[in-house]
């Protein structure tokens, strides 16, 4: 790897909006973030983000989706 290239690559805290926190690698040394592994609907079958606002329900009600 050449050097001069690429930006300082360092370990970054990673804070999500769930709580929780992890390590990564990064150029930046903070980053926060609304989703990780840990509460992404991608991961969790959306389930939890369905019933905490309702607004998919009222999404699916509206279209008639059930
Ligand atoms: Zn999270």
């Amino acid at each position: 790897m050449k050097q001069g290239i690429h930006p300082d690559y360092k370990e970054a805290a990673v804070s999500c909006s769930c709580g929780n926190t992890f390590k990564t690698g990064s150029v930046k040394e903070n980053i926060v973030i609304e989703f990780c592994n840990e509460c992404h609907p991608f991961y969790t079958g959306r389930q939890k983000f369905a019933s905490a606002d309702g607004r998919v329900d009222r999404f699916n009600k509206k279209y008639g989706i059930k």
